[in-house]
């Protein structure tokens, strides 16, 4: 039996990018103003911490690329915290939900009415009428849910908002989860919409347009030209409209909505870039500065969920155990996929990467020694991280922060597998 163990796996990898975050004198994680540590011990670990500056900070960098006119949504989906809610209802100017939970949600928040958007395919009966009653525009996925919608408003006796989510005929390239072009569940297919608009119920008023291409693409390029694209399919789709009713054009909420999506993406992993938004500022000017010339009556719409929120969160485990197997270190954490699945690579990523771990009571540590960072659960598919350089000291007590974790985290997550208690949310 040989008695050197093997080396530690080579790096020759790209770094991720430094973490947004500030330090205490010392170099420790602050989050809010307190120490992660300090968090982590008076609110127990595993422990979602969302910092509302961050938020605050990078809602403002987004309004700086929408001309006067555009709106910006939050998709609700990315992280339903009710405290985020409550801050994001006065940083943006309306939600997009895509279930009837989202919707009670939405409300409690304080946003309603047209300034919600309710997308998704297979929604029930039951949602559909909540949103009747809310007032949101409902984003119709098919011919017969558009039906569907039409009934359940005349037996209401109300009249309810429909706009229809298109199924492009083109796709964002490169998209990490592409949700448009090709046969998708998502939309009606854009060479349909004429027809259904041709056959308008007449008790319920048209809303408008909605198209997502996709989510999570760090191209800015095409990014834009996604949205070049999709409001060329709004104006081009819009001569088959119905007529608007004149007196619902003067009112002062809008009839209409052209809602081009976003898929804005954030760099979770090692040697991935921030989005460049130099192209999408430009795209949104052209398009605004078109629309307005066109389309008076009708608001434009941008939904973002992730590039919101995502770097505003961090996940904070404790370390409960290390143990060295065969030439690797191991450190064994309270938290794992049940809380966190996309950290573990088992949310729709193709390949197994790692996102950022730090070291929360040293930020800047990049240490001398490998670490594979794994969760509590029987599983092999339990790893938060393969390959973590930390210093040689870490150990059982110690917390480790995941970076990009303010969107699709808890909620995202199978957090019934394995009867674990289920992580703790917190805005700061
Ligand atoms: C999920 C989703 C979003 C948000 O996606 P992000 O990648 O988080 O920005 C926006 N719109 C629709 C229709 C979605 O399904």
């Amino acid at each position: 039996m040989a008695m050197t163990e093997p080396a530690a796996p080579t790096h020759g990898m790209p770094l991720h990018a430094a973490p947004p975050f500030s330090t205490d004198a010392t170099g420790a994680l602050l989050l809010g103003g307190q120490t992660a540590v300090s968090l982590a011990a008076r609110h127990g670990t595993p422990l979602y911490v969302v910092d509302s500056a961050a938020v605050r900070t990078r809602v403002a960098s987004v309004r700086t690329l929408l001309p006067e006119g555009i709106r910006l949504h939050y998709a609700i989906k990315a992280n339903p915290l009710p405290e985020l809610l409550r801050l994001l209802a006065t940083q943006v100017d309306g939600f997009d939900i895509a279930s009837g939970g989202e919707l009670a949600l939405a409300l409690d928040a304080g946003h309603r009415g047209a300034h919600l958007g309710f997308a998704g395919p297979g929604k029930r009966d039951a949602e559909l009428a909540a949103a009747i009653d809310a007032g949101a525009v409902i984003h119709v996925e098919s011919a017969g849910e558009l039906a569907r919608l039409a009934a359940l408003a005349r037996t209401a006796g109300q009249s309810a908002r429909a706009a229809l989510r298109i199924n492009p005929d083109f796709e964002l390239r490169r998209a990490g989860m592409r949700m448009g072009g090709g046969a998708q569940v998502f939309g009606i297919d854009a060479e349909k919409v004429p027809a259904v608009l041709a056959a308008w119920p007449a008790n319920l008023t048209f809303a408008g347009f909605h198209i997502y291409a996709g989510s999570q693409n760090l191209d800015g390029g095409q990014v834009a030209e996604a949205l070049r694209r999709s409001h060329a399919l709004c104006t081009e789709l819009a001569a088959w409209a119905p007529v608007a009713d004149a007196h619902l054009v003067a009112q002062a909420t809008p009839l209409r909505v052209f809602n081009l999506g976003g898929g804005f993406g954030i760099p979770y992993f090692a040697g991935e870039q921030p989005l460049d938004t130099a192209p999408v500022r430009a795209a949104l000017a052209d398009i605004a500065r078109d629309h307005a010339a066109h389309f008076p009556e009708t608001v434009l719409v941008l939904e973002l969920g992730r590039y919101l929120v995502g770097e505003a969160g961090v996940f904070l485990t404790q370390v409960i155990d290390r143990k060295r197997s065969r030439g690797r270190d191991f450190l064994v954490c309270d938290g794992g996929m049940h809380q966190h699945l996309a950290a573990s690579g088992n949310f729709g990523q193709v390949i197994r990467r790692d996102y950022p771990v730090w070291l929360a009571r040293d930020l800047a540590a990049r240490g001398d020694t490998t670490f594979t960072v794994c969760g509590p659960l029987c599983t092999p598919l339990d790893v938060l991280a393969r390959e973590v350089m930390l210093p040689a000291d870490v150990g059982p007590g110690d917390i480790l922060a995941i970076g990009q974790s303010g969107a699709y985290g808890a909620s995202a997550s199978p957090a019934g597998f394995l009867s674990h208690p289920p992580a703790g949310q917190l805005l700061v």
